[in-house]
């Protein structure tokens, strides 16, 4: 027997339906790639979304087909990631800092059908083009006036869309795909998640639940988070779906336009990865200015220092929400809002929890898991691989590359090493392939890192495990310093002494010009790792 209420399937374009009917004037404001700031708003957004729908199925394009963008966030990259799905085709994100031969393995991988793409990436399609194999449409978002001489077949975003009507939504399962990501790929070669309607749409409610996003009406948001990576957390979808503004850079990320951006706008939210943060924070020790009436910044992608929580509580009384999650949980896992115990608690205290991750939300189930596959306590203590189970965590990858991976019971392997403690808050302590394993214990990289980024004059840190004859593997640790600040391993040393366990201190610290970055901002360790693989440590 079922339950007698209505089969209303979950559509992602119910999301901009919903925008347009109930939050038709509310804004969609975008800085452009042409130059310039544009507004536009939820009605008209939905309307030319329609035409693009209407455009992709003139050209062809069938339910189930994959269109790629390789674009900034814009308000016509909006309107084209509802155009594709709404005509029930698969919006492909593609990363545009991703190295050439990944992101023409990917767009092959994925047969994309039509790339749209934004006049920042024209001579990077111009010179990719001859190796993708199924890409048959090329659109640049653009208007006819930007159109630039190519050596392609351009067609103009503007002029598409405008020689369409405004045309039904197609119907399709709830379960159809509508997006589409691939992994980074750091080992071996990336893999696609494919995200469903229903999926998208119950992770944008999620998302603005009051212990995850707080969205709501009255929220002015600026996704710095790119679209493509991880679907701007969503947030395109969450905005839609609660009714909020929704302002984007483009193609900016420098602090100057991004907090000129958030001042002129009243932008309240802003979600970002801590190096956007960091370069925030030391521009605003530097020139001043503050941040207008933002009060929330989202805080996710890799750990968060305590001292980036402690400067912006303290230098700019905004609050810090931490977030983990990744690209196969679309992305959300733990959000870190206080729950009423921590929240009583000293302001040092309360620190000692907003460093963790966070505690997760309603459609995601986590456990901790030891070697043995046995469910770990929840003590905050015990450490071991993280599970995650929910209605929008990968089932499996695009075409089924990697083959099976849920175990018996639908768990999903996260990588991560975590504990879990009685609150429920969640704490990374490393990547299981990050982790420093010294004399059979483990030490914890992000920990150390967190740590002395904190140190004067530090920038950014960045530590690996390398050989040590005796302990197996121990801690090295690398700095970048900050723009004419003096940095010394002694200094770096001094700083740490009491903030972490003793046997935890790094064996060397050297001072680097540059760290490596994956494409989407994180140390990329595993290029460090090739670096320093015959690497000496002092011998005490
Ligand atoms: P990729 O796996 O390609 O690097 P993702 O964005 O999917 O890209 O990364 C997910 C991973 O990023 C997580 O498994 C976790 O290791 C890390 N991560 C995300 N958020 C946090 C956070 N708040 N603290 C620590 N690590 C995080």
């Amino acid at each position: 027997m079922l339950g007698t209420m209505q089969d209303w399937p979950l559509l992602v374009w119910k999301l901009i339906d919903h925008a347009a009917a109930f939050h038709g004037e509310r804004e969609v404001v975008s800085l452009t790639c042409e130059g310039g700031k544009h507004r536009s708003n939820w009605r008209t957004v939905r309307a030319r979304a329609r035409q693009c729908a209407a455009a992709l199925r003139h050209m062809g394009i069938q339910p189930g087909d994959r269109v790629a963008t390789l674009a900034w966030n814009t308000y016509r990259h909006v309107e084209s990631w509802y155009g594709i799905s709404g005509m029930g085709g698969v919006a492909h994100t593609i990363n545009p800092r991703l190295f050439d031969d990944q992101i023409v393995y990917i767009a092959n991988h994925a047969e994309d059908r039509v790339l749209f793409f934004d006049l920042t990436f024209v001579a990077l399609v111009e010179r990719l083009a001859p190796r993708f194999t199924t890409i048959e449409h090329f659109v640049l978002l653009t208007d006819r006036a930007h159109m630039p001489e190519s050596s392609l077949n351009l067609l103009c975003y503007e002029d598409l869309i405008a020689a369409q009507p405004d045309a039904d939504w197609t119907e399709v399962d709830e379960k159809a795909p509508a997006g589409l990501c691939y992994t980074s790929g750091t080992t071996g070669n990336p893999k696609g998640v494919q995200y469903s309607h229903r999926s998208n749409v119950l992770h944008a409610m999620a998302a603005s639940m009051t212990d995850t996003f707080g969205m709501g009406a009255r929220t002015t948001v600026l996704p710095i988070a790119p679209m493509y990576h991880a679907n701007a957390w969503s947030i395109p979808y969450t905005a839609a779906g609660c009714g909020a503004k929704l302002v984007m850079g483009g193609p900016n990320f420098d602090a100057p336009t991004l907090q000129e951006l958030i001042i002129s706008e009243n932008v309240d939210l802003a979600l970002a990865v801590p190096t956007v943060w960091l370069s925030m924070l030391q521009h605003l020790e530097a020139k001043g200015g503050g941040l207008g009436k933002l009060e929330r910044t989202a805080i996710g992608g890799s750990a968060v220092p305590r001292s980036m929580i402690e400067s912006f509580d303290k230098l700019h009384n905004v609050k810090v929400i931490q977030l983990w999650g990744m690209t196969e949980m679309s992305p959300l896992g733990t959000v870190g809002a206080a729950c009423p115990d921590v929240a009583a608690m000293t302001y040092d205290e309360q620190l000692s929890y907003r460093i963790k991750q966070g505690r997760g939300v309603f459609g995601v189930e986590m456990k901790t898991v030891g070697d043995d596959g046995a469910e770990l306590p929840r003590d905050g203590k015990a450490f071991g691989r993280l599970l995650v189970r929910g209605p929008w965590i990968v089932g499996s990858y695009f075409k089924g590359d990697g083959g099976q991976v849920l175990d018996a019971d639908g768990w999903f392997d996260t990588g991560d090493v975590a504990t879990l403690d009685r609150y429920g808050y969640m704490h990374i302590v490393d990547r299981s392939k990050d982790v420093i394993k010294s004399g059979g214990e483990w030490i914890s990289s992000i920990d150390l890192e967190n740590a002395a980024v904190g140190a004067p004059g530090v920038a950014e840190a960045a530590v690996i495990g390398v050989h040590h004859p005796k302990w197996d593997e121990r801690p090295l640790l690398l700095v970048r310093q900050k723009d004419g600040a003096t940095v010394t391993k002694e200094s770096v040393l001094a700083y740490l002494e009491g903030k972490i366990a003793k046997w935890w201190t790094p064996d060397e610290v050297l001072v680097v010009d540059d760290l490596p970055h994956t494409a989407t901002g994180k140390l990329l360790k595993t290029e460090l790792r090739d670096r320093y693989k015959d690497y000496k440590l002092p011998t005490a």
